[in-house]
């Protein structure tokens, strides 16, 4: 008896680890491992990076808006695969997902404020609060080019980018 409680306890917690070993660093935890998400993501180095940085294995609490705005903001063009970009690349990536992260969310609740909304610009402007994110066809906020749109990845999600801002990276 004592001998398949003790079995059953231990299956239990071998899925649990499982479960915690799947899920990446959470983007607002303290102390934050950044080395161990680059390292997630150069594993993952054929995939593009707009892919790689939702997928919460890689890292935790990353949204589909947020993706575009960060990727926009750390001038990362979205399809380039992760193999094709430096660590200052990838490092500048992860840190602009923390300060955006924890810049939208209420204090200690860790939820998103239902009064701001989502905003990355620092604009007041309650029309400017996005830089990239549902502007398909309109002008970037920073160079006027047009913002481009495509669906990616199995559930199709809208990856919105300025292809002036957010070049691929040149070969050497
Ligand atoms: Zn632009």
């Amino acid at each position: 008896m004592r001998s398949a409680v003790a079995e059953l306890l231990s299956t239990r917690e071998v899925e649990r680890h499982r479960q915690l070993q799947s899920l990446g660093p959470d983007l607002l935890g303290e102390p934050f491992d950044r080395g161990e998400v680059v390292r997630r993501m150069q594993a993952r180095g054929g995939d593009p990076i707009a892919e790689v940085l939702i997928d919460q294995r890689v890292v935790a609490g990353m949204g589909n808006v947020f993706k575009s705005e960060v990727l926009f903001l750390a001038g990362l063009d979205p399809f380039t695969p992760v193999a094709a970009l430096t660590d200052a690349d990838l490092e500048r990536a992860v840190d602009i997902s923390r300060e955006q992260l924890a810049a939208n969310v209420m204090g200690r609740s860790q939820t998103l404020s239902p009064a701001l909304g989502r905003r990355t610009t620092r604009s007041l402007d309650p029309n400017e609060k996005l830089w990239v994110y549902s502007r398909g066809g309109r002008p970037c906020r920073r160079c006027g080019a047009v913002i481009q749109s495509r669906k990616t990845g199995p559930d199709a999600r809208l990856t919105y980018w300025c292809p002036t801002c957010q070049p691929p990276p040149v070969r050497a």
